[in-house]
């Protein structure tokens, strides 16, 4: 009983502090220093700052100045604790620590995405070294020529798609964050978590995007919606479940 219930508090508390760095790296700030509310720079109490409850019995609001407070924190932070919780019954023993880089990246990713259309390099670009080394370390399942072909090919791909796509609708539909995800994605996952997160990846584009567009009125209005965030939960729900869908994808 007390592992599990272990695993929440700390991946809370970790998903509050991922939320901390997704918020300050793609605005160039340290993320080191108290926090403090982005509209009225009050800095917050340890007890406004208790992942999700904090939200909960704020109503959503700063104390200080009652703006919202963005829904992204409790979002990220429930997203932390359920891709750690069933990571720890899915994933080996041998695996974790390097699972436990890759979401919180991946987590991250998500975070500054859905805030500011961007992806940070740091979360993806830098850490493919991490994961290849992880390939050499047997700290991951696969082995390093998946890795190194994963991380080139996640990164060809989606760009080889984007170049058509923009060639017949002379439109940008995925952008630079997205091939530098993906060859994170590769780095972790092989060749098969590659094809299998950008399938996943649009199909929940679709889903949850045409959800979307549907609530908000109008389907010719051109809203953009950032793919990254679809990629980065994709490769999450890969990674937890990769033999099961790997099955499906290969055949037996
Ligand atoms: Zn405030």
């Amino acid at each position: 009983m007390l592992v599990p219930f272990l695993i929440v508090i700390l991946s809370a508390c970790w998903g509050s502090f991922l939320n901390v760095v997704g918020y300050r790296i793609i605005r160039g700030k340290t993320v080191l220093g108290r926090s403090f509310c982005p509209n009225c720079s009050q800095t917050l109490s340890w007890y406004d700052l208790i992942p999700l409850f904090s939200y909960a019995y704020l109503r959503g609001k700063c104390r200080h100045c009652t703006i919202s407070i963005s829904v992204l924190y409790p979002m990220i932070e429930a997203l932390t604790v359920i891709s750690f919780f069933v990571a720890y019954y899915q994933i080996d023993e041998s695996y974790y620590f390097a699972t436990f880089v890759f979401f919180s990246a991946l987590i991250v990713t998500i975070r500054t995405d859905l805030e500011t259309m961007l992806i940070s390099q740091w979360t993806t670009l830098a850490l493919i070294p991490a994961g290849i080394f992880f390939s050499f370390a047997d700290m991951i399942s696969i082995y390093p020529l998946n890795s190194i072909l994963g991380a080139a090919l996640g990164y060809f791909i989606p760009w080889a798609i984007g170049m058509i796509f923009y060639l017949i609708t002379k439109k940008q539909g995925i952008g630079q964050g997205d091939f530098d995800l993906m060859a994170l994605v590769g780095s972790f996952t092989g060749v098969l978590g590659v094809w299998a997160t950008l399938l996943m990846g649009s199909l929940l584009g679709s889903l949850i995007g045409g959800i979307y567009l549907f609530l908000n009125g109008s389907l010719r209005r051109n809203i953009k919606l950032p793919f990254g965030p679809f990629l980065a939960v994709g490769a999450i729900i890969y990674t937890l479940y990769a033999e099961r869908i790997a099955l499906l994808l290969l055949g037996s």
